[in-house]
């Protein structure tokens, strides 16, 4: 007997008839002997409809309401689900963030969460129920509702995965796994049987929608494996968990000789459409100036991604360019104008149709051939780059829009139809 995390996003609980479906499932897993918790999300577009809604009656609508309003998407999964379980003979109960202390920082909208207390949860179990667990909302200490952030139920249930020590969470979806490129995109890509937490992370963070990257983090820390999977057939899906051992690897047959062992395996390649890039040019060049500009946006909640700074000629102005997730592009903007007037420099332009497109592999920033043959490969492609960014595992170019989708194409077929 084991206790097992299940998480069902939106498409999986989005009418009655994908509930009764989800119930099934998971009822297969009790009736074999486990203990069963199911997270889930809000029926697929409720959120949506929901901030909407917010929207309609307020522009800047209250951070507390705007939660209070959010979570009751969830409430409606949580519900009907325990119903359909119990239809089916088993005994089921729904509990919200209200009822088992999860406990969340107090930053509506983006909460982080503190503690979860199991001990509800647990004597639920041990009564033989099924529970169902609200995903994406939590409590501050002085019990106001808060949410995690879209996409936030991912974490909730890995979360929960930590605080009660499972093996293993399945994240349900309406995709079969994580693939080496969008398949929409790319018509060749391939599902990833297995991939590390750190490639995850950077899939995740560079474009690949499949996980809430908090999620990942958690369950890096506490060694929890992750199975995402479709919860439309019973294929397995992609494992996320630590990169295999030794022994493993031997008892694999994965091959460690010759250059393999070296070379760098680019896991994906991803891509990201809504970005935009300011840039503050003519800025004076000494000390404490960047971190004026980026404290500014920092204090706003603005999350820069990739920040060049290039000298100019006369070695005593530099141009600071950044971007930004599109919805935050008005803001940044206005705020650098600020600080142009605050620091002197002489001016901030923006683009608001670029994109993004990342190769991750473990190793690529010390196999320099790898990252030339990226550029050589978007420049057979005549695609030309406007910023680039390297990391450890990743490297990242920032390219115009319409480029995109042919630049993930020709990247794939570079570094991953080959093997
Ligand atoms: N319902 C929330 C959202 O749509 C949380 C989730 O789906 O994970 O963002
Ligand atoms: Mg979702």
């Amino acid at each position: 007997m084991a206790l097992i995390i299940q998480k069902y996003g939106g498409t999986s609980v989005a009418n009655a008839e994908r509930v009764k479906e989800v119930a099934k499932r998971v009822v297969k897993y009790k009736k074999a002997g486990h203990d069963v918790i199911v997270v889930v999300s809000a029926p697929a577009g409720r959120t949506d409809a929901l901030i909407k809604r917010a929207y309609e009656l307020s522009d800047t609508p209250n951070k507390r309401e705007f939660d209070m309003l959010l979570t009751s998407g969830e409430q409606i999964s949580i519900a009907s689900l325990a119903i359909a379980v119990s239809e089916l003979g088993e005994k089921a109960v729904s509990l919200n963030a209200f009822q088992v202390n999860f406990k969340t920082t107090s930053a509506h909208t983006k909460a982080k969460i503190i503690d979860i207390d199991t001990e509800l949860i647990q004597e639920k179990l041990n009564e033989g129920n099924v529970v169902v667990f609200a995903g994406f909302q939590g409590i501050t200490k002085n019990n106001e509702i808060t949410t995690l952030g879209r996409g936030g139920s991912d974490t909730t249930a890995v979360a929960l995965g930590a605080a009660l020590n499972a093996d293993e969470v399945e994240i349900y979806t309406d995709v079969d796994g994580v693939y080496t490129a969008d398949p929409r995109v790319v018509k060749e890509a391939k599902k990833i049987k297995t991939i590390s937490y750190q490639e995850m992370l950077e899939l995740a963070a560079s474009g690949a929608k499949v996980l809430h990257p908090r999620s990942v983090e958690i369950a890096a820390k506490y060694g929890i494996k992750i199975h995402l999977r479709s919860s439309f057939d019973d294929s397995t899906g992609t494992i996320v968990e630590n990169k295999k051992t030794i022994d493993e690897i031997e008892s694999q047959n994965i091959n460690t000789k010759g250059d393999a062992m070296e070379k760098v395996k680019i896991v994906g390649i991803t891509s990201s459409k809504n970005e935009g890039r300011i840039t503050l040019f003519g800025v004076p060049d000494r000390p404490g100036i960047a971190s004026k500009v980026f404290s500014r946006l920092a204090k706003s909640k603005i999350n820069t991604d990739i920040i060049l700074q290039s000298s100019s000629i006369n070695k005593e102005l530099n141009n600071i360019s950044f971007t930004v997730k599109s919805d935050d592009l008005k803001e940044a903007v206005a705020i650098s104008e600020q600080i142009k007037e605050k620091i002197g420099a002489e001016g901030v332009s923006y683009e608001e149709k670029i994109a993004k497109v990342s190769v991750v592999g473990i190793g690529l920033k010390t196999h320099y051939e790898t990252t030339s043959e990226i550029f050589d490969t978007l420049a057979e492609n005549n695609i030309n780059i406007d910023m680039i960014s390297c990391s450890e595992i990743n490297v990242s170019c920032i390219i115009r829009e319409e480029d995109v989708d042919k630049a993930v194409n020709a990247l794939h077929k570079r570094f991953i139809e080959i093997d």
